[in-house]
């Protein structure tokens, strides 16, 4: 089971494309593993080093890696790296190539081994995928 904060939440509907100019957005996903089970607390929003464009969000390192290890160091190793967020100008989200490939690359690096949990944010539904390091991986329904 996976579950979102109320503030991580937030995060995703203030940079949902409502309007035709919005750029997509995206960030890191934070949060604590329980068991089988993932409580996302916070999503790191874009910095200005990101590139931004209608159809592409391309996440520079720089920003969103300072407040993870921040709240890794603060929250003494609890809040951790999960995976990646971003939105796209779709009712319902799906991945594109470039997002494929781009998860099984980030999941590969993980340290812990652990699948790279990925999530887009479309404007009226979420696509919420366990990325594994190569091919496809489980994907999430809602459950409310
Ligand atoms: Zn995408």
């Amino acid at each position: 089971m996976l579950h979102f904060s109320k503030l991580t939440l937030e995060t995703f509907c203030q940079h949902v494309q409502v309007s035709d100019s919005d750029c997509e957005a995206g960030g890191l996903l934070l949060g604590s593993v329980h068991g089988v089970h993932m409580l996302i607390e916070q999503a790191t929003i874009p910095t200005i080093l990101d590139k931004r464009f209608r159809y592409l969000f391309e996440r520079m390192p720089f920003g969103h890696e300072a407040i993870a290890l921040a709240r890794w160091g603060t929250s003494q190793g609890t809040i951790r790296y999960l995976g990646e967020w971003h939105t796209h100008p779709e009712d319902t989200p799906h991945p594109s190539g470039l997002d494929r490939s781009e998860w099984n690359r980030l999941s590969v690096k993980r340290l812990d081994q652990r699948p790279m949990l990925a999530v887009i944010v479309g404007k009226k539904t979420l696509y919420i995928e366990l990325v594994p390091c190569s091919g496809h991986g489980s994907v999430f329904f809602p459950v409310e």
